[in-house]
């Protein structure tokens, strides 16, 4: 996208407190906007997790840091920008409207593998504890009776190569069937998964880069497949490196010691909290 205006985009789930490592992607994705456009979009796709108050928390939070946003919520409740709505439980009937359209281009496939099968998979390795297990293939073949509940799979070409040079991390190469498999688009209870509603939203929005957590990496593979199939651009990407507790684990949204929110409240500046965030990239 050589030539378009800069569009960045923070996508923060409003499932619990943004900690320190949302604070590094988030000031670092500030930062490459910084001659452009930044977004928020408020990913409150999973109606169940997601809760009121955290929405406000995140806006207040990042605000509080220092990061400004031009379109999406705002923290006085009003929202900006002409793209919108800019949360994701306001824009289903355009999640619905792409899932008909992979369909009807025979990109999908309904499968009836519950959770429980994919885990007990003779070929269900985890590519890595950040990232979901390969999906065996399954129903690929099977016949299923169109009445039964199921959720729908996105066919991948095995063997196909999928690379991108990552602003951040150099290039990056992921084999479909190897290091995923076909993966969900829509689930059997109708939400549209993660992969679908960040692919839509982001084309929609006009996205030129994403900036976001290095566990998304195999995910950037699957929605740069998804992004080729519906004959979108593709953004560039930045992956950055995931912050973690002395134990080599990633932060989560529970390690509430390094929630933003403690960390205000304990009376460190947001001075202090941007150099936190921020100092320990290797
Ligand atoms: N809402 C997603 C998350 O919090 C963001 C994913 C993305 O940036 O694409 O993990």
């Amino acid at each position: 996208m050589i030539g378009t205006p800069y569009r960045g985009r923070l996508a923060p789930s409003p499932t619990g407190l943004l900690h320190l490592g949302h604070a590094r992607t988030f000031l670092i994705a500030a930062e490459r906007a910084a001659n452009g456009t930044l977004i928020l979009r408020n990913d409150d796709l999973d109606t169940q997790r997601s809760r009121s108050e955290f929405v406000h928390a995140m806006l207040e939070d990042l605000a509080w840091l220092g990061i400004r946003w031009a379109e999406g919520p705002q923290t006085n409740g009003a929202e900006t920008g002409s793209l919108g709505p800019y949360a994701q439980s306001q824009r289903s009937s355009l999640y619905t409207a792409t899932f008909h359209q992979l369909h009807e281009a025979g990109f999908l496939y309904p499968c009836v593998c519950s959770r429980k099968d994919l885990l007990s998979a003779p070929h269900a390795p985890h590519a890595d504890d950040e990232d979901e297990p390969l999906y065996p293939g399954t129903c690929r073949e099977r016949n299923l009776d169109s009445d039964e509940p199921a959720s729908w799979r996105f066919r991948v070409t095995d063997g196909e190569e999928v690379s991108f040079r990552d602003a951040l991390l150099g290039p990056q190469t992921f084999i479909a069937g190897r290091d995923f498999g076909d993966f969900v688009i829509m689930r059997r209870d109708g939400v549209p998964s993660y992969q679908l509603a960040c692919v839509v939203d982001d084309a929609a929005m006009q996205i030129t880069e994403v900036v976001r957590g290095r566990d998304l990496l195999r995910s950037t593979a699957r929605q740069i497949l998804l992004l080729r199939a519906l004959g979108h651009p593709i953004p560039t990407y930045a992956h950055v490196e995931l912050m973690r507790n002395e134990r080599g684990e990633r932060l989560a949204k529970r390690d509430d010691a390094r929630s933003l929110r403690y960390l205000r409240e304990s009376g460190l500046t947001p001075q202090e909290v941007r150099k936190m965030a921020l100092e320990e990239i290797e």
